[in-house]
C-alpha cells in the first residue's frame, strides 16, 4: 500500500465513525512556554483537554506534524542509528473531547489495523497499564477486559508507568494508555524468542505503532494526581512505522516515504546505502533531517542562535557533519534534496510546495556559512594538534573548539584519532556539563497550580472597544523563576489587555481596587488560549472587584505600528510584486520590523516608494472597518492572506484599510491619520531570500526628526555656519586630502635622509650589521627603512623603535641568512624586547613588530637587543 493510500485511509476510516477531518497545526508552536515545538498529536488540542476552551467538535481525526528534538521527548540522538525514530514524523490520530471513551477507541483501533489495514493478528501485541504505587493507582482492568474481546490473553502485556502512562509534560492532562506493538520479523527469528519478551526492549522489529491514551487525570505541581470532569482519547501512530508493517519492510527508511529522498543522496554523493554501516547511518540522518529542517522553515521558523531557531540549525547542522565526514560532502548538497520532498509530500502538506524556493534558499546559505566554520575548525584543530606536547589534547580546549567556533566534538575525536592523538574525553563531559548546569540554572522556573477563585469562569477580551474595564479575578499562580524572581500570573472574567501576539508587543497597565491600592501589569500573553496578565505582586483583596486600565501611551503607539505594517505589507506587494509573502513581524511602541520574502536588496529609490505608498494613505485618512467574525473562506475570497505556521479557526477577524485586508487579531489606530507619518529606517537582510524592513511613526518620527536636526544644527555651528553646508564640508574634505597627500610626500623625503644617516652608523659585532635606535617616523617609516637596508646589507640586524602619541613600536629586521645559519626568530625577539615596553607582538622569522604602552622602556629594548646580539 502505497504511503498516501495509509494516509487516506485512516482518515476516511476515522471520518465514517463521524470524526471531522482536521489538517495538520503549525509545528512551531507560538504560544506555549513550557514547549517549542509539537512533539505529540495531542500538542495542538491542549486547550481542549485543559478546559480553556470548547472545540467545534467532539471527534476530530488528523495527522499531526511533530517534531522530538528537545524537551521531555528528545530521539535526536537516536536518529540515524535506529530505523525507526525520527526528528519530525507524522502523528496519526484520532480525538474523542468528553465523547467515546475506551469501549470505542480499543475496538476500532482493532478493526482499523486488521480489517481495513489487513495486518494479521498475530504479530501484534498490545499492552495495559499495570499501576502505580507512587501514584495509587490500580491496573487498568478496564482496558485489559475490553482488549480481551479481540485478541488472545497472552498478546496482552502488563506494562509499567514508563510505558503505559503518557505524560505531555510534567504537568497538565494525562493518563494510562494501551499500545499496539508490531513484531516483524522472520518465522525463523520468532521461534528462538518470543516476540512477548522483546515488547518494549528497543528490538528494531518489534516495535511499537500505535499509542491509545485514556486523558483522565491532571498532573499538578506537587505531583499529586486529580480525576479530570470529562474523560478524552488521545491517539497517535507513527505513519512511517505503519507504512514500514504495511510495505512489509524492515526499516522506515525501506517505504516510500524516504527512499526517493535517499536514491537522490546516493547519487549527489556517489555513495550506495546499504553496504557500509557508516554510510548508512550518515545517509539516514541525512534524509531525516532534511525533513524536519524543510517543515519548519515551511512553518516560519528560520535557523537563528536562540531558541527554536537554534534547534533547527543544529538539527541541520548535524546532517551537514555526517554529509561531510562520512560521505565526504564539502560543498552544499542538503538543499538540493528539497525537490523530491515537495513532490513526495507536497500534495498533502501544501506548505512545502509552495514555499520550496525559499527553503532551498535558507538550507542552502545555512551549509555554506557553516561549512565555512567548519574549514575554520579544521585551520584551529591542527594548531591545537601542533601545540600539543603530550598525546591528549585537553577536554578545554576541545570544549572551547566547539562552544566558541561551533566544531563539533565528534569530528575533533576523528581527526584526533586519524592522527593518532588522545582527546580527554572525560576533561570535555565535564566541561560541558558545567555549561548546561549554568544554563539550567538561569532559566530554572517553578510553576504554582492554579488558585480557582471562579470556577468554570469565561474570560471576554474587551480590549478592542475599551481599555479599562471593572474585572474580577477568577485564578492566579505563581511562578517563579532565576531571572525574574518571584511573578504572578492572573486572569480575569473579563479583560481590556491586549495579550502578546500577530507580532504585537502585549499590553501593559495597572489595577486599582476600592481602597485605591495599584498592582502593575507588566506584560500579557496568551497561552493556550487563555489570557494570562503578569505581575511582580497579587493584589491585596484578590475577591474584590478592580478597575483594570491599559497603558494608554504604549497601546496607541503600538496600534499606530501594527497599522503602519499593514500598510507597509500592501506597499511592498504592490511596488515589489505578489511574489512578497510575511515571515515576521514586530509590532513595539517605538518601531516595527517587518520580515518578507524577496530574492534581492531593495533599492534606495525603491524605499522611497514604498514609504511614499505607505504615506500617501496615511493622509488618505482611511478609516479602520474590521469584521470580527468572517467565516475564513470568506476572508480570503476578500482577499485576505493567510500565513504559514499561524493556527486559524474558521472564523477569522479581517482588518481593512482602504484596499489593505488581513487576517488579524490586532490592535489598530480608529484612521490612518492617527499614524502622523512613516519613516523607514533601514532594509536588510534575514536569511537568503529574506529581507526586513525596521520603520518608525508618530511620535517616533517626530523624535528622529528633532534629533537629526538637533545634529545638523551644530555640524552647521563647525562649518561658521556656511551658508550651503553640504559645499562647506566638501571643501574641507578636499583639503584634507591634498594635505596628506603632500605630508607623504614630506615623510618619504624624510625616511630617505634618515636612511643615508643609518647606514654610517651600523656596527659590526660578531660579522653581524648590527643597528639598534630609535628614530622619528611612524610605523610605516620604520618598515620602509629597514626593508630598504636591507636589500643592500647581507648579515643585517636591526631593532628600530619609535614613539607615536605615546605608544612605543619596535621594529625587528633580521636577514635571511641570519636566520637560517643561527636559527634566529624576529617575531621571538619582538615578543621578549616587547616585554620592556609593557606590550607584545610577532609577525614573521625574519621582519616582526610590537607594540607597547610604555614608551620610557624604549632605551632598554635597544640596549637589551644590543646584549643579545654580543
Ligand atoms: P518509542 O518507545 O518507540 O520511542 P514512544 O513511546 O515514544 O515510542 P509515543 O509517545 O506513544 O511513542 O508516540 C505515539 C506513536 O508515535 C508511537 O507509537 C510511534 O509509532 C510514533 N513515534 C514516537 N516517536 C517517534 C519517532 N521519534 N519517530 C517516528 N515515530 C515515532
Ligand atoms: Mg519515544
Amino acid at each position: 500500500m502505497k504511503s498516501q493510500d495509509v494516509r487516506s485511509k485512516f482518515l476516511s476510516f476515522f471520518e465514517d465513525k463521524k470524526h471531522s477531518i482536521v489538517p495538520s497545526a503549525p509545528m512551531v508552536l507560538k504560544d506555549d512556554p513550557t514547549l517549542m515545538f509539537v512533539n505529540a498529536g495531542m500538542v495542538p488540542f491542549k486547550e481542549y483537554f485543559l478546559g480553556n476552551s470548547e472545540p467545534k467538535h467532539t471527534r476530530i481525526t488528523d495527522t499531526q506534524k511533530c517534531l522530538r528534538v528537545s524537551g521531555k521527548h528528545n530521539d535526536l540522538e537516536e536518529v540515524g542509528y535506529d530505523t525507526y525514530h525520527h526528528t519530525l514524523f507524522e502523528m496519526l490520530g484520532n480525538w474523542s473531547f468528553g465523547d467515546y471513551f475506551k469501549k470505542e477507541a480499543i475496538a476500532w483501533a482493532w478493526e482499523l489495523l486488521t480489517e481495513v489495514y489487513g495486518i494479521d493478528k498475530d504479530i501484534l501485541y498490545v499492552t495495559v497499564f499495570e499501576g502505580s504505587e507512587d501514584d495509587g493507582l490500580e491496573m487498568d482492568t478496564e482496558a485489559y477486559d475490553l482488549w480481551k474481546q479481540h485478541i488472545s490473553e497472552d498478546r496482552i502485556l502488563k506494562g509499567n508507568k514508563k510505558d503505559n502512562f503518557w505524560e505531555m509534560g510534567d504537568q497538565g492532562p494525562c493518563g494510562p494508555c494501551s499500545e499496539i506493538h508490531v513484531d516483524i520479523r522472520s518465522a525463523e527469528e520468532k521461534a528462538k524468542i518470543s516476540g512477548k519478551d522483546l515488547v518494549n526492549k528497543d528490538h528494531p522489529q518489534v516495535v511499537e505503532i500505535w499509542n491509545l491514551v485514556f486523558i483522565q487525570y491532571n498532573r499538578k505541581a506537587n505531583g499529586s494526581l486529580e480525576t479530570l470532569p470529562n474523560k478524552h482519547i488521545d491517539t497517535g501512530m507513527g505513519f512511517e512505522r505503519l507504512c514500514m508493517v504495511l510495505q512489509g519492510v524492515q526499516s522506515n527508511y525501506d517505504t516510500d516515504v524516504f527512499t526517493p529522498i535517499i536514491r537522490e543522496i546516493e547519487t549527489i554523493s556517489n555513495k550506495t546505502y546499504g553496504n557500509t554501516n557508516k554510510v548508512d547511518v550518515a545517509i539516514r540522518v541525512i534524509a531525516d533531517h532534511v525533513r524536519a529542517v524543510a517543515f519548519s522553515i515551511a512553518d516560519g521558523q528560520l535557523p537563528s542562535n536562540t531558541g527554536a531557531g537554534y534547534v533547527i540549525r543544529r538539527i541541520l547542522r548535524r546532517a551537514v557533519r555526517y554529509g561531510f565526514t562520512f560521505l565526504d560532502k564539502k560543498e552544499p548538497f542538503i538543499y538540493r534534496l528539497v525537490d523530491v520532498l515537495s513532490k513526495r509530500m507536497g500534495d498533502a502538506f501544501p506548505e512545502i510546495k509552495s514555499q520550496k524556493q525559499l527553503i532551498e534558499n535558507v538550507i542552502k546559505e545555512e551549509e555554506q556559512s557553516f561549512l565555512r566554520t567548519l574549514d575554520q575548525g579544521l585551520i584551529l584543530l591542527n594548531r591545537i594538534v601542533e601545540e600539543t606536547k603530550n598525546s591528549t589534547v585537553s577536554g578545554e580546549k576541545a570544549f572551547e573548539l566547539y562552544d566558541t567556533y561551533g566544531f563539533p566534538i565528534d569530528l575533533t575525536a576523528l581527526i584526533l584519532s586519524e592522527r593518532g592523538l588522545k582527546l580527554d574525553e572525560k576533561g570535555f563531559e565535564n566541561e560541558l556539563q558545567k555549561q548546561k548546569d549554568r544554563s539550567r540554572a538561569a532559566s530554572e522556573m517553578l510553576t504554582d497550580d492554579w488558585t480557582i477563585l471562579i470556577d468554570d469562569a469565561e474570560e471576554e477580551f474587551v480590549g478592542y472597544d475599551t481599555l479599562e474595564a471593572n474585572v474580577k479575578l477568577t485564578r492566579y499562580r505563581k511562578v517563579t523563576s532565576k531571572k525574574e524572581g518571584d511573578m504572578y500570573q492572573l486572569v480575569f472574567n473579563l479583560t481590556p489587555f491586549y495579550p502578546e501576539g500577530g507580532g504585537q508587543v502585549g499590553d501593559k497597565g495597572y489595577l486599582e481596587d476600592v481602597r485605591g491600592d495599584v498592582v502593575y501589569i507588566l506584560d500579557t500573553k496568551k497561552e493556550n488560549n487563555v489570557i494570562i496578565h503578569f505581575a511582580k505582586n497579587l493584589p491585596k483583596h484578590i475577591n474584590e472587584p478592580f478597575k483594570a486600565v491599559v497603558s494608554d501611551e504604549h497601546r496607541n503607539l503600538s496600534a499606530s505600528n501594527h497599522t503602519a505594517t499593514h500598510l507597509l505589507h500592501q506597499a511592498l506587494r504592490t511596488i515589489l510584486g505578489d511574489h512578497v509573502e510575511q515571515k515576521g513581524s514586530l509590532v513595539k511602541p517605538n518601531a516595527l520590523r517587518f520580515d518578507f520574502s524577496h530574492f534581492a536588496k531593495v533599492s534606495p529609490e525603491q524605499l522611497q516608494e514604498i514609504e511614499d505608498f505607505v504615506n500617501a494613505r496615511i493622509e488618505g485618512k482611511l478609516p479602520l472597518q474590521e469584521n470580527r467574525n468572517v467565516p475564513m473562506e470568506q476572508a480570503l475570497e476578500e482577499g485576505a492572506m493567510a500565513l504559514f505556521g499561524e493556527k486559524y479557526g474558521d472564523t477569522v477577524r479581517t482588518v481593512r484599510f482602504g484596499k489593505s485586508i488581513e487576517l488579524c487579531g490586532g490592535i489598530h489606530v480608529n484612521n490612518t491619520s492617527d499614524i502622523w507619518y512613516f519613516k523607514i529606517i533601514s532594509e536588510s537582510a534575514v536569511a537568503a531570500g529574506i529581507r526586513r524592513i525596521e520603520a518608525i511613526t508618530n511620535k517616533a518620527v517626530r523624535d528622529f526628526y528633532s534629533e537629526n536636526n538637533r545634529v545638523y544644527s551644530k555640524m552647521k555651528a563647525l562649518l561658521n555656519n556656511a551658508k550651503e553646508p553640504a559645499k562647506a564640508l566638501k571643501n574641507l574634505q578636499d583639503e584634507n586630502a591634498e594635505l596628506k597627500k603632500q605630508i607623504e610626500g614630506l615623510l618619504k623625503d624624510k625616511a630617505g635622509t634618515i636612511k643615508n644617516e643609518l647606514k654610517q652608523e651600523l656596527n659590526d659585532i660578531n660579522g653581524i650589521k648590527f643597528l639598534a635606535k630609535k628614530l622619528d617616523l611612524d610605523a610605516g617609516g620604520l618598515k620602509d627603512v629597514a626593508f630598504e637596508l636591507g636589500s643592500q646589507f647581507k648579515n643585517l640586524f636591526l631593532l628600530l623603535a619609535t614613539e607615536q602619541n605615546g605608544k612605543a613600536l619596535l621594529s625587528c629586521y633580521i636577514s635571511k641568512e641570519l636566520v637560517a645559519s643561527k636559527d634566529l626568530n624576529a617575531g621571538q625577539v619582538v615578543r621578549e624586547l616587547g616585554k620592556h615596553i609593557q606590550g607584545g607582538g610577532g609577525g614573521q622569522p625574519f621582519f616582526a613588530t610590537a607594540g607597547g604602552k610604555n614608551p620610557s622602556g624604549i632605551s632598554d629594548a635597544l640596549e637589551a637587543a644590543k646584549e643579545f646580539v654580543k
